[in-house]
């Protein structure tokens, strides 16, 4: 079985800083992790090479320091790692992120499996796996939380608000993966000085055959008018008195407030 993970170098960060004037995320001075949900895909992939034998190739869109997240990648058993950078790229929004991405899953070519986290820490728009599923003409499941494989085809649950659904699917598909799914394996140093030693690829624009005017910001229909952090409130309210009163007091405070 032959897996392709898509994985997204972000900031270890909940707190994402927008820089006023670019609009553009501030990435300097916080250290980069590989996506958390991204991390769940690549251990969904190597548990599914140890069950049915294949190939589990890492791939990442962006600058050249991104390769960390790959060696990260190989690391914890990836067989090979690709980076997929061009100074065109640049600016690139979710679709045309897609479209880079796709066209170097194309080069790639002969795999069953592309596995993605569910969305970003840092853009968080969920838009990119379903746009690579539309670019190849392939079908998608999202928020999956398991997936067995059979054959060539996979049987993926899918995790609901309050329910899980099974999906069945013939293959090449993508899934994307929620962090329930698994335990992500933490490699240990002997594991992560192999992974230095190991090759990373590295594709431009050309390698993947992808026009210039489809990516980066030519490429990019999304226009940010406007980014500003939402002001929180830090009024509090108190509800004082006897305990059954209070708890009384608040559960009708937050039916008033649509809360529950
Ligand atoms: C107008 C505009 C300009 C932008 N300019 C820039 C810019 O100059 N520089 C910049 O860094 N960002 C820029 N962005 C943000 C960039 O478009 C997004 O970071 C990117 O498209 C991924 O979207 P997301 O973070 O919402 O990912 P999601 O769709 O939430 O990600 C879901 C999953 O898709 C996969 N995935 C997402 N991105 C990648 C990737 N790059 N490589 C491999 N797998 C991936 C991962 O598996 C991830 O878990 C811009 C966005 C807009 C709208």
């Amino acid at each position: 079985m032959n897996i392709i993970v898509c994985i997204k170098q972000v900031p270890d960060t909940s707190e994402v800083r927008i820089d006023p004037v670019t609009n553009t995320i501030i990435r300097e001075g916080v250290p980069a992790i590989i996506n958390p949900f991204d991390e769940n895909a690549i251990e969904e992939a190597l548990l599914l090479r140890e069950e049915h034998g294949g190939k589990v190739t890492v791939i990442t869109m962006g600058p050249p320091q991104a390769e960390t997240a790959l060696r990260e990648a190989l690391a914890m058993g990836a067989d090979e790692a690709i980076l997929v950078s061009d100074r065109c790229f640049a600016a690139s929004d979710t679709l045309a992120t897609s479209y880079v991405l796709s066209s170097a899953i194309r080069e790639i070519g002969d795999y069953d499996l592309i596995l993605t986290g569910k969305q970003a820490f840092d853009g968080d728009t969920a838009q990119v796996p379903p746009g690579i599923a539309e670019q190849l003409g392939i079908p998608q499941v999202t928020f999956a939380i398991g997936i067995e494989a059979e054959g060539r085809k996979v049987r993926v649950r899918r995790l609901l608000e309050d329910e899980f659904e099974v999906v069945e699917v013939r293959t090449p598909v993508l899934v994307s993966c929620v962090k329930q799914m698994n335990e992500p394996r933490r490699p240990g140093i002997k594991s992560k000085l192999a992974a230095k030693k190991k090759e990373i690829v590295i594709w431009d624009a050309a390698c993947i055959s992808a026009e210039a005017c489809l990516c980066g910001f030519d490429g990019s229909p999304t226009r940010v008018v406007r980014t500003f952090a939402p002001t929180r409130s830090t009024q509090g309210k108190r509800f004082e008195g006897e305990a059954r009163d209070s708890a009384t007091a608040v559960v009708v405070a937050l039916i008033d407030e649509k809360i529950i």
